[in-house]
């Protein structure tokens, strides 16, 4: 299959293309990616200018209509393109089939949403003049995307951005192409004038500054790694550019002597290692007090060491493989770093399964503490820590003691600490009893610190990002 660029309603090969591999069976060649060059990027960025007039005059009701239609064929569709997102990702094939529905149900919110927009009417100081507080669309954003949700953070970027009135460029990331040009395959039926919806594949360093630098790109949304991010922030600084970005974690998980050890245990299992641990709010640093500490890491280990780990798209699996060889390689030298450290590592090691891929065991190490690398740096892999500390106290103290503040969690059946930590973690996400990782899509998401940047996604909340607010005082 080939997977072309999606430039001013017209689809649009390029002479290079980018191979897309199945993880779990390097054989399974899924298809292959446009690679676009500047000329090409600069061909959807006017499209996309010259289209943003148009639909920032729709009518709500024409905005509802093709974000429901995408919704509704999202859903419908669920289970053939969970398992194309699966096949290209890795993620097993629930989890791929989730997170399409999770797409679905986001243009079926921000459908809702397009009939509830408001402003405000306040009675002005002087006499007789009124004034209206009214939202208007940014323009044209950009939008750029990672690989591990491939299609539902596309989804919660370009949902939020039509609703709202804008024109968009999006450009994913190169190992999964097939998510977004099926999702933006979807779009270009829907209903939308020509080049308000625009998708973009290629390398991210080559197109991606095009993108940000450009004077006709009004804002830059993006989710990724944090020296991408820093990347993007300072130029976007330099052109005084709207920004939204999204980067990684580092997300402390807190038990207490208290917690329920089975909730423990399943909140640090999914929070870990779901998704093969390549999520931005994976529970990477597992902060355990002293008298449950012992307890608990057996019992994690044990339900670690029952993981059914492989092929993405089998039955049964509970763990994918790693998305590529690069990331592989990368869990497997922070392991080396973690031993050398002096962590206890269990699991963690290479496996081979019946189709060559990129698979590894669910690592484990104990006897950390909060200074080593492993416990500074995000890994993104099924790689969790043990922080053993002497109390609720220290255990605040050691979750806060990062660079990130994405997600935080605690278990405990104490209202009073688990009352305290919601208020004091600092983290724009809390999660009490439950895995730092998976959140709904009808409510803000994202963090402080060095994880995120401007303001929040999803919910109403996004609405900060994809409008600018306009206050208009009329002497009648
Ligand atoms: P990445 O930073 O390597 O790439 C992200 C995107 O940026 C890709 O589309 C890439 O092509 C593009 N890009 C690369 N160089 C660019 C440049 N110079 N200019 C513009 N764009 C460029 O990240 P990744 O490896 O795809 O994703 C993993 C990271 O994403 C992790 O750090 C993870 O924590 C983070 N993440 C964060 C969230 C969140 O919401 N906080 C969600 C998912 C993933």
């Amino acid at each position: 299959m080939d997977f072309k660029n999606f430039i001013d309603g017209t689809w649009v090969a390029t002479s290079e293309t980018i191979a897309n591999v199945n993880p779990s069976d390097v054989s399974d060649i899924i298809g292959h990616a446009a690679k676009a060059d500047a000329a090409q990027m600069d061909q959807a960025i006017d499209a996309a200018h010259r289209a943003a007039p148009e639909w920032a005059a729709s009518t709500p009701q024409q905005r509802f209509d093709v974000l429901d239609a995408v919704g509704t064929e999202l859903l419908a569709r669920k289970a053939e393109l969970g398992r194309l997102l699966s096949r290209e990702e890795g993620k097993t094939l629930p989890e791929g089939i989730g997170e399409v529905a999770r797409a679905g149900q986001i243009f079926k919110f921000f459908a809702g949403e397009t009939l509830r927009q408001t402003g405000d009417r306040l009675a002005s100081v002087r006499p007789g003049v009124e004034i209206d507080v009214t939202r208007s669309p940014v323009g044209v954003i950009g939008l750029i995307t990672p690989w591990n949700f491939p299609i539902a953070i596309p989804a919660w970027k370009i949902a939020p951005a039509l609703c709202y009135g804008n024109a968009v460029v999006l450009k994913p990331a190169e190992l999964v192409p097939g998510c977004a040009h099926a999702l933006v395959e979807i779009l270009s039926r829907a209903g939308l004038p020509d080049g308000v919806v625009n998708l973009v594949m290629g390398r991210g360093s080559e197109i991606g500054p095009r993108l940000v630098e450009s004077p006709k790109v009004d804002a830059i949304s993006f989710t990724g790694s944090v020296p991408t991010g820093r990347g993007i922030a300072e130029s976007c600084g330099r052109h005084l550019k709207k920004l939204q970005l999204e980067m990684g974690g580092k997300n402390p998980m807190v038990v207490l002597d208290d917690a329920d050890l089975e909730t423990a245990v399943s909140a640090c299992l999914n929070g870990a290692f779901f998704s093969t641990g390549q999520r931005c709010t994976a529970s990477s640093r597992l902060i355990v007090t002293d008298g449950i500490h012992d307890r608990f890491v057996t019992a994690l280990s044990e339900a670690m060491a029952a993981m059914k780990v492989g092929n993405a798209l089998e039955d049964g699996i509970q763990m994918g493989p790693v998305v590529d060889e690069r990331q592989l390689q990368q869990n497997l030298s922070y392991i080396d770093i973690a031993a050398q450290d002096g962590g206890k590592v269990s699991g963690g090691e290479r496996l081979n399964r019946a189709t060559e891929g990129f698979y590894m065991a669910p690592a484990l190490v104990t006897e950390t503490d909060n200074s080593m690398r492993i416990n500074r740096e995000e890994v993104f892999g099924p790689i969790a820590s043990v922080i053993r500390v002497g109390g609720y106290d220290e255990a605040l103290q050691v979750a806060n003691d990062t660079a990130f503040g994405l997600s935080a969690g605690i278990c405990s059946t104490s209202l009073k600490h688990a009352s305290h930590f919601r208020q004091n973690a600092r983290a724009g996400m809390v999660m009490v009893n439950l895995p730092t990782a998976g959140v709904d899509y009808h409510v803000p998401f994202g963090g402080t610190k060095g994880s995120s940047f401007g303001p929040r996604e999803q919910g109403r909340y996004a609405a900060e990002f994809y409008t600018t607010v306009k206050t208009a005082y009329t002497l009648p």
